[in-house]
């Protein structure tokens, strides 16, 4: 189910809730059921889905809730504390500061809108007066560095790659020295993606991140990401200390369920989204704006 599908779904559910004329435990239950299976169906992990409704039952008692308290208001604000919860790991992500250097490097597998999201992230510092800039140590797939190219031409900005070097490490650590001498603030290094999950992907991963000792790890993840979003994200946090998600496609057909679990996967807060192929089609992500948006 698409993320405007969960939305509805959801709102739904509360809106029968409140036309309801007495609210008591069966009409909370209806609710609290079709709200799972809206969440279930839009491939969020069941544990989290569980923890919700439990979490939302502990805290809408109807047999304490006096008769004069508004229990719908009391039962709606629930429910999107619980959805924002899911998205708040708790602790905010490393923020660099414009003017000091911090190096961030970008994980995630072939085709999440790894290289596209680099630029779109470099190009929104740039905007805002940073001096970035990208390094591309992806030698595994033929054509990622004319691709970065590309884009950090388009958007001016500085870019480090090799057509016949193959040993990403050292692409990434020369690229990231060369920039540190450049006085960029952000040096934003693009990693391979592989198609799979493969234990060689995950150790290049770890060795790049040991060699370039990045400020920041970012997940990304393709927002139509179904089941294996969960596994896909903890996996990758296994290998490098992933700190932040920023989820790609919200445009097309994001389903919700991938960055509720990308979130409790690597325990990071999203902190991005991508809205397009373009350049600017990339927002801050603020959970609770962004779940009022789901909601309608
Ligand atoms: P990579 O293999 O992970 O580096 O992925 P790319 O950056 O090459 O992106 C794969 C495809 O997804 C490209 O066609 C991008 O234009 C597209 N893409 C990336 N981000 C977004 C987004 O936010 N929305 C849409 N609609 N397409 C995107």
């Amino acid at each position: 189910m698409v993320l405007a599908d969960l939305g509805g779904r959801i709102s739904h559910a509360i809106q029968q809730m409140t036309n309801a004329t007495v609210i008591d435990e069966k009409v909370l239950n209806d609710c609290l059921n079709e709200i799972t299976r809206a969440l279930l169906s839009s491939d969020v992990q069941f544990q989290l889905v569980r923890d919700m409704q439990k979490n939302i039952k502990a805290i809408v008692n109807l047999d304490e809730l006096a008769a004069g308290h508004n229990k719908r208001r009391i039962i709606q604000q629930a429910i999107f504390n619980e959805l924002c919860k899911m998205l708040d790991p708790g602790k905010p992500s490393f923020t660099p500061k414009k003017g000091k250097p911090s190096i961030v490097m970008f994980v995630g597998l072939q085709g999440s809108g790894k290289t596209t999201t680099c630029t779109k992230y470099a190009h929104y510092h740039q905007k805002k007066g940073w001096k970035p800039a990208l390094v591309c140590s992806d030698t595994f797939r033929a054509g990622a560095f004319d691709q970065l190219k590309q884009n950090a031409t388009k958007a001016r900005i500085p870019f480090y790659g090799s057509y016949t070097e193959s040993d990403p490490v050292k692409i990434a650590v020369e690229g990231v020295e060369t920039f540190k001498k450049e006085y960029c603030d952000l040096i934003i290094v693009d990693t391979s993606g592989r198609h799979k999950q493969e234990a060689a992907l995950f150790e290049e991963m770890r060795q790049v991140s040991e060699a370039t000792n990045p400020d920041l790890v970012i997940f990304v993840m393709d927002g139509s990401m179904g089941q294996a979003a969960f596994d896909q994200a903890q996996a990758f946090k296994l290998s490098v200390p992933v700190g932040a998600v920023i989820i790609t496609k919200m445009d097309g057909h994001a389903k919700g369920g991938g960055a509720l679990s990308a979130v409790a996967a690597t325990k990071s807060p999203v902190i991005f989204m991508g809205t397009g192929e373009h350049m600017d089609e990339f927002e801050v992500f603020d959970v609770k704006p962004f779940v009022s948006r789901l909601l309608g």
